[in-house]
C-alpha cells in the first residue's frame, strides 16, 4: 500500500472512495483487511490539509443521503473534535511531552525496559498480531483504526509499557501522525480521556475483525485505567488574528498544505515553507514519513510557485524578522506550534473557527452539533 504525496493523488483517492462512503462504509469500516479498501485512507492527506475536511464532506454529502453518510461524516468530525478539544486544553500535549521525556530517560537507565520497548517497536514480542501491526506501521506508515486500538491496548495492558512511548512510536511512523488524534486516541484507550473507561483488546474481537488471520493468546484479560493527569479545565480557545494590511510574507507549514484560501485574502510579498515534522518526536522520524513529507513539499512548491524553504525553527525566526508583517494559517497545538516564533499573525480557517467552540466535553455532545455545522453548507459556497 503506497500513499503518493500529492494533492492530485489525494483528490483521486477521494473520487475513488466517494461511492463507498455510505452504508458500505458503515458496515465494513471495522474490518482490518489487507489493503484496507473498506476505509478511505485519506488521513495522511487530511492531516496535512493536502485536501480539506470541507472537500471530503462535500463529496460525501453530494453522493449519499444524510442518513447513509452519517457514519462517515461522524468519523471526519472526530478529527475536528479532537483538534478542538486539545485547543481547549493545550497542557495535555505539554504533559504528554513531559511524560515522554521521562519515559525516554527511563529507557536509558533501565535495560529491561529498553529491551521490551525495542522488541515492541521491532515487532518482536511473540504476539503475532501485534508484531504484524508494528511492522506494518514501519513499512507502510499506516494502520487501520481498529488495529491502532488493539495495538495501543496490548502495548499498555499486556506489555505494560509506558503509553507515551507507544504514542511516540506512532508519531514517528504514521503518515497521518497528529498531536490531537494520536495523543487523545492513546489516552482514550488507556482510560485517561474518558475517565475510568478503557479499551480492552479481546482475542475474539481481533479474530472476528481480521477474519481469522489472528487469534492471539495470552492477552491481558483486564484493562484497569492507567494513572494519568486528570483532564485540565478548559482554557479560552485561540481567536483569529486580524488579517495584516499591505504586503505580507506568508509562512506555510505542514499543518496546512493547501494555503490558497489565505493567500487569496492577502497582498503576498513572499512565501516560505517550514516542515516541522521532525518536532513530532524527540527521536528520528521513520523513513516512510520522511519520504512522504519530502514529496508533499515538492508538490506544494509545484502548486504555489516560488517559495523560500526554511529548514529549522531558527531559520523561521530569522526570516520572520526580515519582514514587517508575517501571517500563517493557525498552527494547531503540537510540535510545530511549539517552535514557531512570536509575532506571526495566525489566521484560523473558518471550518475550525465554527467547529472548535463545540469541542468542550465528550464527542456525543459535539456530535449533536454536526447537523448545525453541516447546515452552514446551505448558505456558504465554501467552508474552507
Ligand atoms: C491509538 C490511536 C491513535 C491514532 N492516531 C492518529 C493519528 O496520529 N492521526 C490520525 O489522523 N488519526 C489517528 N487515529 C484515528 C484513526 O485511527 C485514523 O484517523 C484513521 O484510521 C485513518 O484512516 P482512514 O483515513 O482510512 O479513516 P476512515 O475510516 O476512512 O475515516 C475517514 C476520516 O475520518 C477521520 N477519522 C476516522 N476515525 C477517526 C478517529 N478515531 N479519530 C480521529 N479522526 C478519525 C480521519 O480524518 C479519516 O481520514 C488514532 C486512533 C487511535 C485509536
Amino acid at each position: 500500500m503506497t500513499f503518493i504525496p500529492s494533492r492530485q493523488a489525494a483528490l483521486a483517492r477521494l473520487t475513488a472512495f466517494t461511492p463507498r462512503m455510505g452504508r458500505d462504509y458503515a458496515s465494513q469500516r471495522n474490518y482490518d483487511r489487507p489493503g484496507h479498501d473498506d476505509v478511505s485512507r485519506l488521513s495522511p492527506y487530511l492531516r496535512h490539509r493536502m485536501i480539506t475536511e470541507d472537500e471530503v464532506l462535500r463529496a460525501c454529502l453530494g453522493t449519499h443521503s444524510p442518513s447513509a453518510a452519517q457514519k462517515f461524516v461522524q468519523e471526519v468530525y472526530w478529527r475536528t473534535y479532537w483538534k478542538g478539544w486539545l485547543e481547549h486544553r493545550p497542557s495535555v500535549w505539554t504533559q504528554y511531552r513531559a511524560g515522554l521525556t521521562q519515559a525516554l530517560n527511563d529507557v536509558q537507565t533501565q535495560s529491561g525496559l529498553r529491551a521490551e520497548w525495542e522488541a515492541a517497536c521491532a515487532g518482536d514480542t511473540g504476539i503475532d498480531c501485534f508484531d504484524h501491526w508494528a511492522r506494518e506501521l514501519v513499512d507502510t506508515g499506516y494502520l487501520h483504526n481498529h488495529a491502532r486500538m488493539w495495538f495501543a491496548s496490548i502495548w499498555m495492558f499486556t506489555l505494560r509499557l509506558p503509553w507515551e512511548l507507544g504514542a511516540d512510536f506512532f508519531l514517528r511512523h504514521l503518515l497521518d501522525g497528529d498531536p490531537a488524534s494520536n495523543t487523545l486516541g492513546w489516552r482514550w484507550v488507556g482510560g485517561m480521556q474518558t475517565v475510568g473507561k478503557t479499551y480492552l483488546a479481546r482475542p475474539s474481537n481481533i479474530s472476528r475483525y481480521t477474519e481469522g488471520r489472528f487469534k492471539p493468546e495470552g492477552l491481558a484479560a483486564f484493562a484497569p485505567p492507567l494513572d494519568g493527569y486528570p483532564n485540565p479545565d478548559r482554557s479560552p480557545l485561540p481567536t483569529s488574528d486580524p488579517l495584516p494590511k499591505g504586503p505580507v510574507a506568508v509562512l506555510v507549514t505542514e499543518d496546512d498544505m493547501t494555503p490558497d484560501w489565505l493567500l487569496d485574502q492577502l497582498d503576498v510579498s513572499q512565501i516560505a515553507y517550514f516542515d516541522g515534522t521532525a518536532h513530532r518526536s524527540p527521536l528520528h522520524t521513520g523513513a516512510k514519513l520522511s519520504a512522504f513529507m519530502a514529496g508533499a513539499k515538492d508538490d506544494l512548491l509545484a502548486r504555489i510557485g516560488t517559495v523560500t524553504v526554511l529548514d529549522t525553527a531558527d531559520d523561521v525566526a530569522n526570516w520572520a524578522k526580515d519582514h514587517d508583517a508575517v501571517a500563517m494559517s493557525y498552527p494547531p497545538v503540537g510540535g510545530t506550534a511549539d517552535v514557531l516564533p512570536d509575532g506571526i499573525a495566525k489566521i484560523l480557517r473558518p471550518y475550525d473557527a465554527r467547529a472548535w467552540p463545540h469541542a468542550t466535553a465528550g464527542f456525543f455532545k459535539f456530535k449533536d452539533k454536526i447537523p448545525k455545522l453541516l447546515g452552514a453548507y446551505d448558505d456558504q459556497p465554501e467552508m474552507l
